[in-house]
């Protein structure tokens, strides 16, 4: 059983308690590695590397500092399939979907940081005839990065590669139930010829190694994607600290669908938004809010797609659902769909656990699931399922629409359907959401600011966003006097 280890410092190194977690295969609920579980004292001596790392490579020159990402974008480029392998095993997604949108986005993020950074004004000049003042963007020195499972390396790398071309140096903690291609991450470092210690992938579970992280006093800034419950954690036990935060937490993403769309692009968009990598995507729609005119036209094109899927080995290129990433979720969504009906919900599809056979036979699927006749404020409409269900509601006018979609504790993302400009350009303004999407869903420039409202987010990423979060600016005034 092939066993992980912490990367420190430039080397692999086992934790020093010499404890480990198991790894399961969601697919077919075996273990199949050992992830370090870490501690303080990991933590201890990764800290000490990255702080010793941090004067020589934060005194680089940035176009250098780019020139790292891109040797490690190559890399992962090179060992693309492999990776993509590695994250489906990991996560029980498609392969194809790894294949398509997880590694790629992985090495996009790190070009797009090699590229975006040297543009990035981290010095300006504000001078008057009374004096001169140099406004600055220094990096903040060591950082904690910590990542969730649903989108493995993506969302690890959207993390440190921002907080690397700014300067800092780096302690990241990926997710203890899909840690893999973090794993693998350091071997693409070690061929780039990374400075040691500038990155440092430390495992374990959230509340040991995460939280000696979070505690840590010299780690200057969390940047923090996962749970809005860990979010609050995180935000309360650093709150004594003054850490700069960015929270990346849950959503509850409504679909705003009237009658005047171009159905096809938005029945097709949203099989997709529901139903990719499980349902398991922060920015899943979840709450689909149909114009009465066309709710059951849409109901059944819905229901038909939503059948014609395949739930099936990950590895099978003819998937287009896999398993979902871990037990304990796997049967928190089953008993949401049982909520759901005893709440007053109507299955019209899915519903159920799928028993696969062959190698996936202890494998955790469940099918596809759309619900109807549910009001928007029960539990299954309101708390985060993060599973392949969604309810379908009927809404009459665009204020009805606004409404319901607002009526929630998130505001992570909506998708706005409508061929109506002004239509969309004031549903746009009124929902409460980081992210609007009209007419289309998971169109990312990386260059805009992401992130959610209300508890769904404090901080934004992407762009000049991360770039600001990761470095303090400072101002040196000189007289003119
Ligand atoms: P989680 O909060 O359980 O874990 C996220 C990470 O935090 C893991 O690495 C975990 O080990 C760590 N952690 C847990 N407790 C901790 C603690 N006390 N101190 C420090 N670290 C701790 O979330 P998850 O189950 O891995 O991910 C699913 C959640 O992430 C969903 O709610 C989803 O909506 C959210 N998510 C949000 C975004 C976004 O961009 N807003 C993206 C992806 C996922």
């Amino acid at each position: 059983m092939e066993k992980l280890a912490n990367f420190i410092n430039g080397s692999f190194c086992q934790p020093k308690s010499k404890q480990y977690l198991d790894v399961f295969e969601p697919a077919t609920g075996e273990v199949y590695s050992k992830v370090p579980n870490s501690s303080t004292d990991d933590i201890t001596i990764a800290f000490q590397a990255a702080k010793d790392a941090f004067p020589d490579w934060s005194g680089l020159p940035i176009k250098a500092r780019s020139q790292y990402l891109n040797n490690i974008a190559d890399l992962l480029e090179s060992r693309q399939s492999d990776f993509a392998h590695y994250e489906s095993k990991d996560t029980g997604k498609p392969v194809s979907l790894a294949e398509t949108v997880d590694i790629p986005r992985a090495i996009a993020n790190f070009r797009f940081f090699a590229e975006y950074g040297p543009t990035f004004k981290f010095d300006s000049e504000l001078n008057s005839a009374q004096s001169e003042n140099k406004v600055l963007h220094v990096p903040l020195g060591v950082v904690g990065c910590i990542s969730p499972w649903n989108l493995p390396l993506y969302l690890f790398t959207w993390k440190i590669a921002p907080a690397m071309i700014a300067g800092n140096t780096v302690l990241a903690k990926p997710s203890e139930i899909t840690p893999y291609t973090a794993y693998k991450l350091g071997e693409i470092c070690q061929d780039a010829n990374l400075p040691d210690g500038v990155l440092n992938i430390i495992h374990g579970e959230g509340a040991s190694v995460g939280d000696a992280l979070i505690n840590h006093n010299g780690v200057k800034a969390i940047s923090f994607t996962g749970g809005t419950a860990t979010g609050k954690t995180i935000a309360q036990r650093t709150a004594s600290s003054f850490k700069k935060l960015s929270l990346e937490m849950g959503g509850k993403n409504p679909a705003i669908i009237f009658s005047d769309c171009d159905y096809n692009k938005m029945l097709e968009t949203i099989v997709r938004s529901s139903f990719s990598n499980q349902g398991q995507i922060c920015l899943s729609s979840s709450r689909i809010l149909i114009q009465s005119k066309i709710f059951d036209q849409f109901k059944s094109d819905f229901v038909q797609k939503a059948s014609d899927l395949i739930v099936g080995d990950p590895e099978d290129r003819k998937s287009n659902l896999g398993a979902i990433s871990f037990k304990k979720h796997f049967e928190k969504i089953l008993r949401y769909i049982e909520l759901a009906q005893k709440e007053g919900g109507n299955i019209l599809c899915g519903g159920k656990a799928v028993n696969l056979n062959g190698r996936c036979k202890k494998g955790w699927f469940i099918e596809p699931t759309i619900i109807e006749g549910l009001n928007n404020n029960c539990k299954t409409n309101q708390e985060e399922i993060f599973g392949p269900v969604v309810s379908l509601i009927p809404f009459e006018d665009e204020r009805d629409a606004i409404q319901m979609a607002n009526e929630s504790d998130y505001g992570l993302s909506a998708t706005i359907w409508t061929e109506d400009k002004e239509r969309a350009a004031r549903v746009s303004n009124q929902v409460e959401a980081g992210v609007i999407w009209v007419n289309c869903w998971l169109v990312r420039d990386l260059r805009t600011p992401f992130g959610g409202m209300k508890q769904s987010g404090v901080g934004r990423e992407g762009g000049s966003e991360a770039l600001r979060f990761f470095t303090e600016p400072k101002n040196i005034c000189t007289s003119n006097a």
